[in-house]
């Protein structure tokens, strides 16, 4: 803690939706934690949060009523205060100039709408805010596609290096992700396993039980595969992947993962409409249909659910089928990597064991953050039968001191001045590139989005597409886990 530098963290969109739900939340309990210097100071800011009192009694009934003990509030309160500030009036960013000191390091956090990007760095510059010291950080989205990314990161490349640039994916900071590094990396059991001789399949799963809620509009112009699979799903991909990196340096880490990601089989043309599943939810008891919700179209194309079949075309991985993907609406919240190792050469057991849900490793965010060894096991009693049995790891009931959440482990790096999990421009490109494609070759070949059922796993065609292997997609709902 002594190493830390004093800050002054200006956190813009002080007032939105995920400053009330994820940061100052996670803000709070790294301060009850001890990890919040005395020092830091957090000046929120934005247009309509009033002044210093009217802020502070916003947030702390914002953070009562998400449940949070308030038994810190009064200490976190001493180092939290509001600055007016309208992006596009200069005047007010010399108001927030005066608020800041020269001597304290300056953590920028842009929790706005990205089209609010450039004029913040803009003012910040212009306004000579920006020392060598600085750091800003960025939510996703970053982009729309290739193009509109390159643009934005030029904008902020302009009056930032790359250095100081924290680029957010939070999927990097669970805890789930932190340890599946630590599972590889840390043991030598893994490694002869984790290729191409011994890894059937990869499965990663992101499954929302919401709809697209009051967000119609901008999700009718980003649609599934922009939201979550260019960001999320593909830095999953990149961590179970990559080679082992020489150090935890953050360059050593995102070199490896931009490899990864740079072997990425282009999916062209035709290869598209086979390798890609586009749906869309029908209207179920939870709510309406994606066409009926505010802000959609109601002749949308626009996806809420796609799956897709990806290859790495390198030594490791060639060869080996990597399924992604991820809805709205779908049966049940759930986010995993399902690691599917080889089936043995020949079984002398009278049980089969092809087939069956055992031979893989589970490494799941949500609902809980697990990770689970399912093996082949003697059954109990005479006789020689197998059975399907799961080594868990549930970091919920293992871990001590309380686990930390993806924006505590995020922030707390930020001040840090820690990238490693952050993301870099060129990891960043690399997934724009191999995404383009796929959305070019939707439009110009027409790739329709498949109705499926509110509730459900998505349309059939993803079930067809890995039946086409001869898979199945896993569910989360194994037997021994429903016992559990
Ligand atoms: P939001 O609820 O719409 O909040 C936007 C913030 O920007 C508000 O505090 C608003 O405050 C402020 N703002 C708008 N116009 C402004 C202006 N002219 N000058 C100064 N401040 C202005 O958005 P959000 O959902 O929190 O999302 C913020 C960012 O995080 C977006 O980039 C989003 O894509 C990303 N993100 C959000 C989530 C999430 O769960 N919400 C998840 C992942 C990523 P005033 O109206 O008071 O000015």
């Amino acid at each position: 803690m002594n190493a830390l530098p004093d800050i002054d963290f200006i956190l813009f969109g002080g007032t939105g939706d995920l400053t009330v739900r994820k940061l100052l939340p996670a803000l709070y309990r790294l301060y009850g934690q001890g990890l919040l210097p005395a020092s830091t100071r957090i000046i929120a800011s934005a247009r309509t949060g009033g002044d210093d009192d009217a802020y502070r009694t916003r947030m702390r009934s914002a953070l009562e009523s998400r449940g949070l003990p308030l038994q810190d509030w009064d200490g976190f309160e001493q180092q939290l205060c509001y600055q007016p500030l309208d992006v596009h009036q200069p005047d007010d960013f010399r108001a927030l100039a005066h608020r800041l000191e020269p001597e304290r390091t300056r953590v920028f956090y842009l929790s706005t709408a990205p089209a609010l990007f450039s004029p913040i760095c803009k003012g910040l510059h212009h306004n000579g805010l920006i020392l060598p010291d600085s750091r800003i950080a960025v939510e996703k989205p970053l982009g729309h596609d290739l193009a509109s990314s390159q643009a934005t990161n030029d904008d902020i490349g302009r009056y930032f290096q790359e250095a100081q640039i924290y680029r957010v994916d939070h999927y990097l900071g669970k805890e789930a992700v932190q340890n599946l590094l630590a599972l590889r990396f840390g043991n030598a059991l893994l490694e002869p396993l984790w290729r191409r001789e011994w890894v059937r399949d990869v499965q990663i799963t992101v499954a929302e039980q919401e709809g697209i809620g009051s967000r119609g509009e901008f999700y009718d112009h980003t649609g599934a595969l922009r939201d979550m699979v260019q960001s999320h799903l593909l830095q999953m991909l990149s961590i179970i992947a990559m080679e082992p990196p020489p150090s935890t340096r953050a360059d050593a880490v995102r070199d490896e993962k931009l490899k990864a990601l740079a072997a990425l089989e282009p999916l062209r043309g035709e290869d598209v409409l086979t390798h890609t599943v586009r749906g869309q939810y029908l209207a179920s008891p939870a709510g309406p249909a994606y066409r009926a919700e505010a802000g959609v179209h109601a002749s949308s194309q626009v996806e809420s659910y796609v799956a897709l079949t990806a290859r790495i075309n390198n030594w490791r991985w060639a060869g080996v089928p990597f399924f992604l993907r991820t809805g709205k609406r779908m049966h049940r919240r759930l986010a995993e990597i399902v690691i599917s190792f080889r089936d043995v050469p020949t079984s002398i057991f009278d049980t089969p064991v092809a087939g069956i849900q055992a031979n893989r490793m589970v490494i799941r965010m949500q609902p809980q953050e697990t990770m689970t060894l399912h093996l082949m096991a003697k059954t109990p009693g005479e006789g020689m039968r197998l059975q399907p049995v799961a080594l868990n790891l549930d970091f919920s009931k293992t871990s001590q001191p309380r686990r930390m959440d993806a924006y505590e482990r995020l922030l707390g790096d930020l001040l840090k001045g820690n990238l490693t999990l952050f993301v870099r421009r060129d990891e960043q490109e690399a997934a724009w590139r191999w995404i383009e494609p796929i959305l070019q070759a939707w439009t110009t070949l027409g790739q329709p989005a498949q109705p499926y059922a509110g509730g459900s796993w998505g349309p059939a065609a993803a079930e067809a597409m890995l039946a086409r292997h001869g898979l199945y997609w896993h569910t989360g709902l194994d037997p021994e886990e429903q016992t559990q």
